[in-house]
């Protein structure tokens, strides 16, 4: 393929895949689950440290009280909640304490998400040990799933070939049995993978590495959904390009929010990424069938059964 049909052939997968974002983030299932996610508080970064030090496995976390009132679930007899720190303010002696102040979830203060604190509140404000619980320690109505945002096809010659070329970027490349919830890692200049995942997240890492998204330089003036487009738009193309599905990429972009606009916003960047990923491969790849002959935009699917996930564990 020249350069110019390789220019247009991604630039019309790029478009397409800014359509079926946008049908993903139109969808029921991505709006249900989205409006879950909105009821659960945002711990402080402290709060959550605590949360993975008692229970590393934890996915979603809410007091006794929010997982009653809000998703109609029960904390299961016997269960330990998991300790965390709530901000308070001294008051009279006196003055009774609401039941909402017994569940962390139920406190509107800002204080419960933030380290900021008013500085009229100094004075007052004092921390108490409040107990959370993870959804598994929980029992009820089922929580909206999440749509599938993981693609495990494997294909072994295009990975040997990006291995190959990681490796002449002075970029290396591990599997893992575990990352703590993403499928794939990048950390400038090294990728770490779970042995499970599919080759599009191989390319992913890859794309954020190449586009230096870890250098302070770049990271400070790019945001976490800019990085995370640009990353999972590359990886698409790339897939396609080499005959692999990636049709779990607009369900990926759309839990990160992101619209069919920040995606073409985004299209010289990634098209430059592409190219160079695409071109180093063809050099340690026998020719092979193209996909752009044949080339069907793929339709965001009904979502598929998978564990809910929070946004902050998608692969990084
Ligand atoms: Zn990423």
């Amino acid at each position: 393929m020249d350069a110019k049909a390789l220019t247009r052939s991604i630039t019309v997968a790029i478009e397409d895949l800014a359509q079926e974002t946008d049908q993903a983030r139109i969808s029921e299932t991505l709006q249900r689950y989205l409006e879950m996610l909105s009821k659960f508080h945002h711990y402080s970064w402290h709060n959550q440290l605590l949360i993975w030090i008692q229970s590393p496995q934890a996915t979603q976390v809410a007091g006794y009280r929010t997982w009653k009132q809000k998703f109609k679930r029960q904390v299961k007899r016997g269960e330990n909640g998991i300790a965390i720190l709530a901000p308070c303010m001294y008051r009279p002696k006196n003055q009774a304490k609401t039941l909402e102040e017994e569940d962390p979830d139920l406190q509107s203060s800002p204080l419960a998400s933030s380290c900021e604190e008013p500085e009229s509140a100094h004075s007052n404000l004092t921390f108490r040990v409040v107990h959370v619980f993870d959804v598994a320690q929980t029992e009820g109505d089922p929580l909206p799933e999440c749509p599938e945002w993981r693609d495990q096809e494997k294909d072994t010659e295009l990975e040997n070939a990006l291995l190959t070329f990681a490796k002449k970027k002075g970029i290396q490349v591990e599997r893992t049995g575990d990352l703590g919830g993403p499928e794939g890692m990048s950390s400038g200049g090294k990728i770490h993978l779970l042995h499970t995942t599919g080759t599009r997240t191989l390319v992913h890492e890859l794309a954020h590495e190449l586009f230096e998204h870890s250098k302070p330089e770049v990271h400070s003036l790019s945001t976490a959904q800019q990085r995370e487009v640009e990353a999972d738009a590359a990886a698409y193309v790339v897939c396609h390009h080499f005959g692999l599905k990636s049709a779990s990429t607009p369900n990926y972009l759309a839990l990160w929010q992101a619209s069919g606009k920040d995606i073409l916003a985004s299209l010289e960047r990634v098209r430059g990424i592409a190219v160079e990923i695409i071109q180093e491969v063809d050099r340690f790849t026998q020719p092979r069938e193209r996909k752009e002959e044949t080339w069907q935009p793929t339709v965001a699917e009904p979502w598929m059964s998978l564990a809910c996930i929070n946004l902050d564990t998608l692969s990084s």
